[in-house]
């Protein structure tokens, strides 16, 4: 697996060079490995070669993996399902996919069941692409201001998806808007909310996303694809 080392140390590298383009520390940044499809195995090669947090889009695969490296902090990155909340409601460290009330509804209801707070980012679909997950950027104040009502989530900041695009420099205006977003809500106080994640940026965007202020990256094949 010394590809794996490899890509790693070339990932490391190009956040290094994005932070000392735009002023930013890499401490700052939390590299999510997104190891959908990847065997444990792999995951757990990674985690010793220092990855900490991983980040998955199905429930299934979270419900597979966390037992077998439960010390990693999970993230659930793809579109959640009501029913399946209950799940990984206290198993992962952030639910990066939150995109509609009635699944806020929904955690804050399993959270509140077990005593605990579900950290969360709101997912917003600034493209506008219409089979794109994510809150319209329209929606986005009125979630906030309604967020007070559910005692067991907190909405940490917002994560979106650029469309994939042959330049990568293209999706530039996407992110510096969610970024744009951040600064607007954060200057205003709402209970339950401390908007302080942007997780923007996938391998082929994520020095776009760290030069416009992504704090969380997910990058899945610059890290675990062989060639
Ligand atoms: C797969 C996936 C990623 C990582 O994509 P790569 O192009 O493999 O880096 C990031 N975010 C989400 C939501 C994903 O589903």
């Amino acid at each position: 697996m010394e590809y794996l080392k490899d890509n790693l140390e070339k990932v490391y590298g190009r956040i290094k060079k994005a932070c000392e383009r735009s002023g930013r520390n890499p401490a700052d940044i939390t590299l999510v490995a997104v190891s959908k499809t990847v065997d444990i195995e792999t995951v757990k090669k990674a985690y010793s070669l220092g990855v900490t947090d991983f980040g998955e889009n199905r429930v299934q695969e979270l419900k597979n993996k966390i037992p077998l490296l439960p010390e990693a902090n999970w993230h659930m990155i793809g579109r959640l399902q009501t029913n399946k909340v209950k799940d990984i409601v206290g198993k992962v460290v952030l639910i990066h996919s939150l995109d509609r009330w009635n699944l806020a509804e929904e955690i804050n209801k399993r959270a509140k069941a077990i005593g605990i707070n579900v950290a969360t980012l709101l997912q917003i679909n600034i493209s506008g692409e219409e089979q794109k997950a994510g809150l319209s950027p329209d929606d986005v104040e009125y979630f906030l201001e309604s967020a007070g009502a559910l005692s067991n989530i907190r909405i940490l900041g917002f994560m979106t998806m650029a469309p994939l695009l042959e330049n990568p420099e293209k999706a530039r205006p996407i992110f510096r808007e969610l970024a744009n977003m951040k600064n607007k809500f954060s200057a205003r106080s709402y209970p339950n909310v401390d908007l302080k994640y942007l997780s923007m940026g996938m391998s082929q965007d994520f020095e776009i996303a760290i030069e416009e202020g992504a704090n969380i990256v997910r990058i899945g094949s610059s890290i675990f694809s062989e060639e």
